[in-house]
């Protein structure tokens, strides 16, 4: 779905993400920015708190083609790079809100 709001264009994006297999993300393509919504983090749902791998290489394969600069955690800590956020997942990381790199 996309919502143009103006001089702001969202992309909403539906995933199976390594976190829920629900997330909705934000993609402001004009910003170069992509809010994770309820994307990014280890699995505490379906894999007692681990990542899946399988859900966590489709997740940054995803990110990768996507043109963004800016990742914005859906609901904690702050915005990371695209290089930080995509170094985190490929190590099996979570970004904890100290691991700002703007
Ligand atoms: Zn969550």
């Amino acid at each position: 779905m996309i919502l143009n709001l103006g001089d702001v264009t969202a992309r909403l994006i539906h995933l199976d993400s390594p976190h829920t297999r629900d997330a909705v993300l934000i993609y402001l393509p004009e910003d170069k920015a992509l809010i994770g919504g309820d994307a990014h983090d280890v699995d505490y749902y379906d894999n007692h708190g681990k990542f899946n791998i399988n859900r966590l290489k489709s997740f940054a394969s995803f990110l990768q083609s996507l043109n963004f600069e800016y990742y914005l955690k859906g609901h904690d800590g702050a915005a990371v790079k695209k290089e930080v956020l995509l170094s985190a997942l490929i190590n099996g990381e979570t970004l904890p809100g100290s691991l700002t790199m703007m």
